[in-house]
């Protein structure tokens, strides 16, 4: 069986707490787990990250874990009755002031948004469900009247049209969650609706400040961060392409080609990307995709995505192992139609700057002009494996690597495939015949496939590879 080369991660909630439905989708094929906080407690997160990592343990298979962070999403109170209906015409008012809602008002959990808006201001409830057009603010109260009608329930979220709303990108909240992420060693932590790239600086010093090591998720949202996304991209480590708040503020029919843009200025400037929400939306309630969302998975595959993501479908849906399964048998299609990946094309004519860069570029290069199995990558930090993985090969790169750190975070990255791997000496010839004899006995070799080496020297130095070796395999045993 083909590795697949598209990375899954999957939403966990109530339906997917159980160990015996985690140890399920593990088994089909989850890489990494993103814990949303937006929901539940720190002690719920801290339990499901330590469940997960028992489980990838027993199973031997790293899975790495995201943490979601809420973000200043700015939502509705509560209604007397939780929920209400709306018409189109009716006059509806959002009032900083109210404390329980009713037919006429709602509160609101961000008491400035009367200041950030003005008469003609198009708002948008439950990511677009229900729409209302200010008609004038007086005081603490917004006055509008619906455009588009329908049920709102407690706490829905409120997008404004093309952005512009102000409100701080790391609210108090998530600084208290960026403990939390800490204390359980997130591998990722995911700031929502940044709006420029010190927002994101401010993320990863913060956790920083808390003695994590997580890389750091910018989930592009607002309108504003489509105008910041070079300084956003350089800032993060990860972009996710987050089409549903997105497509509320900058309008759905944008957010395919925005999503292609993402995709293609990330892996330029050699960052990772996540593509995101309502991917198998059907599948909280069906077990198989419709064919549009069976097309949306594959083309963000084919727009060289490294990870496709399931929210609601694997934290509330019905069936959240069925989905996992069905991602993955469409990426793996994807990938075998994508005659993109057989060419490595060295994306300009720029200088090299470093020489773990040079040598990833070399490893490429030879692979796809000489029939080569597979690519393995002595590594430390994951440096060369993150140069080897911006290219779309057909050649599967194996990272072999003592760190634990290093083989969780390397889950995330398309086409590497990360392992355990200890180094008993610090001889490099020795070690190189150690991985190829760690490769056979894994089955991903055979005797006389030609294999690419790449290691540091010194051995075990992080960024450190500056060395490519080519091999047959099995012809160390005939000297
Ligand atoms: P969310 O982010 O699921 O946390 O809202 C993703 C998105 O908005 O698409
Ligand atoms: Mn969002």
């Amino acid at each position: 069986m083909t590795l697949r080369k598209t990375k899954i991660v999957a939403t966990l909630g109530p339906a997917s707490s159980s160990e015996e439905v985690l140890d399920r989708m593990v088994a089909a094929g989850v890489d990494v787990v993103r814990l949303n906080f937006s929901h539940g407690s720190a002690q719920d997160h801290i339990d499901r990250a330590a469940l997960v990592r028992e489980i990838a343990r027993r199973r031997r298979r790293p899975v790495g874990v995201l943490c979601d962070l809420q973000g200043p999403k700015i939502r509705i109170g509560r209604f007397e009755n939780d929920k209400i209906r709306l018409a189109p015409g009716d006059k509806f008012t959002l009032d900083a002031d109210c404390k329980l809602g009713n037919q006429q008002r709602v509160g609101l959990d961000y008491p400035s948004l009367p200041g950030e808006v003005e008469r003609g201001a198009i708002l948008l409830l439950d990511d677009g469900r229900v729409v209302m057009t200010v008609d004038a603010v007086r005081g603490n109260e917004i006055e509008c009247t619906v455009n588009i009608g329908g049920t709102l329930s407690n706490n829905k979220g409120i997008n404004r049209k093309g952005g512009g709303l102000a409100a701080q990108a790391l609210t108090e909240k998530d600084r208290e969650d960026i403990k939390t992420a800490a204390a359980l060693e997130a591998d990722y932590v995911a700031i929502s609706f940044p709006r420029s790239g010190a927002d994101v600086q401010l993320a990863r010093e913060l956790v920083r400040a808390a003695g994590g090591r997580a890389s750091i998720v910018a989930k592009i949202e607002r309108a504003e961060a489509i105008h910041a996304l070079e300084e956003i991209i350089d800032a993060a480590d990860v972009i996710m392409v987050a089409r549903g708040d997105l497509g509320v503020e900058v309008g759905d029919a944008a957010v395919p080609g925005l999503q292609k843009r993402m995709i293609r200025m990330a892996r330029l400037r050699n960052k990772l990307v996540i593509t995101a929400t309502q991917m198998m939306e059907s599948m909280i309630t069906n077990p198989i995709p419709t064919r549009a969302e069976v097309s949306d998975v594959a083309n963000a595959v084919l727009d060289g995505t490294d990870a496709v993501m399931l929210s609601a479908e694997s934290a509330a849906g019905e069936y959240p192992v069925e989905a996992i399964s069905a991602m993955d048998r469409v990426c793996r299609e994807a990938e075998r139609a994508d005659d993109d990946s057989q060419t490595f094309k060295p994306k300009d004519n720029r200088q090299f700057q470093r020489i773990d860069e040079s040598i990833a570029m070399a490893a490429l290069y030879t692979a796809e002009h000489l029939n080569v199995k597979a690519i393995a990558s002595m590594t430390q930090s994951g440096a060369a494996v993150m140069w080897l993985s911006r290219s779309n090969t057909s050649v599967p790169i194996y990272a072999l690597t003592p760190e634990k750190d290093t083989r969780r975070k390397l889950t995330l990255f398309r086409g590497v495939y990360p392992f355990r791997f200890d180094q008993t000496t610090s001889d490099r010839d020795r070690i190189l015949e150690e991985a190829e004899n760690e490769l056979m006995r894994r089955g991903l070799v055979q005797d006389g496939d030609l294999i690419l080496l790449t290691i540091g020297e010194p051995v075990g130095v992080s960024g450190g590879t500056n060395t490519l070796k080519i091999v047959k395999v099995g012809e160390h045993r005939q000297n």
